[in-house]
């Protein structure tokens, strides 16, 4: 018999492309790492170091789900990012090393609470309400690391066809290596860890009904409508 005092929570995954769940763990994410985007937010776009807030892990939508408009907000926003999916665990990983530790890759979405987030910034509250929210991580199908180079490749975000962000992996500020050494020195990666690299400049409000597509060359796609 279990000892636990209630149903432990089932583990939270995204498919696989051909088959197979990857288990999430936790969910990394950097922000400001694309220049346009940082310049938007009224920020300098300077290489600063990079910066770090967390969703939790059931907070991942999978398999083209309805995403639930969120309560507490009147400006809901897409951020159309890669996703890196950690396999191997690692602490102070050199920038050489570490793409040895990804396991994959995918598209997501980090939907933001914008007006709460704005709100926490002006009081110097933190994040969380407006970022690590129910549902609040849309996923596609994890493609396995072999062949696929994080260094280039277009990024888009499409609402109701229309492209609304379009990018290229490679005005990252902080290249995925430069991410992963930098947050192995803050904790230690461990497998089923994600880490969403940021978004490209255009985030924009979404409403109910919206179906919102994204991709990333050569790793896949992600999709969801707002309902
Ligand atoms: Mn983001």
């Amino acid at each position: 018999m279990s000892q636990y005092v209630i149903a432990p929570p089932s583990q939270a995954a995204i498919p696989v492309q051909g088959g197979g769940l990857f288990p999430v763990r936790r969910i990394f994410c950097v922000g400001r790492n694309y220049a346009e985007h940082a310049i938007e937010m009224g920020s300098d776009p300077t290489r600063e170091p990079p910066f770090y807030f967390t969703k939790p892990a059931d907070a991942v939508l999978t398999g083209g789900a309805d995403m639930p408009y969120p309560p507490m907000t009147k400006q809901l926003h897409h951020e159309m990012e890669l996703v890196v999916a950690i396999g191997k665990a690692g602490a102070n990983i050199p920038v050489e090393r570490a793409l040895e530790h990804v396991w994959g890759y995918c598209a997501g979405l980090d939907m933001t609470r914008r007006d709460l987030q704005n709100e926490a910034k002006k009081t110097g509250r933190p994040w969380d309400m407006g970022k690590g929210f129910d549902h609040s991580a849309p996923m596609g199908p994890l493609r396995p690391a072999a062949g696929f180079d994080p260094s280039r490749g277009r990024i888009a975000l499409k609402v109701n066809g229309a492209i609304r962000q379009e990018s290229d992996l490679s005005k990252l500020i902080w290249s995925v290596p430069e991410v992963i050494a930098n947050l192995s020195e803050l904790v230690a990666l461990a497998p089923g860890d994600l880490i969403m690299t940021g978004t490209p400049e255009n985030v924009a409000a979404v409403q109910r009904g919206d179906l919102l597509e994204g991709v990333v060359e050569g790793v896949g796609e992600v999709h969801t409508r707002l309902v």
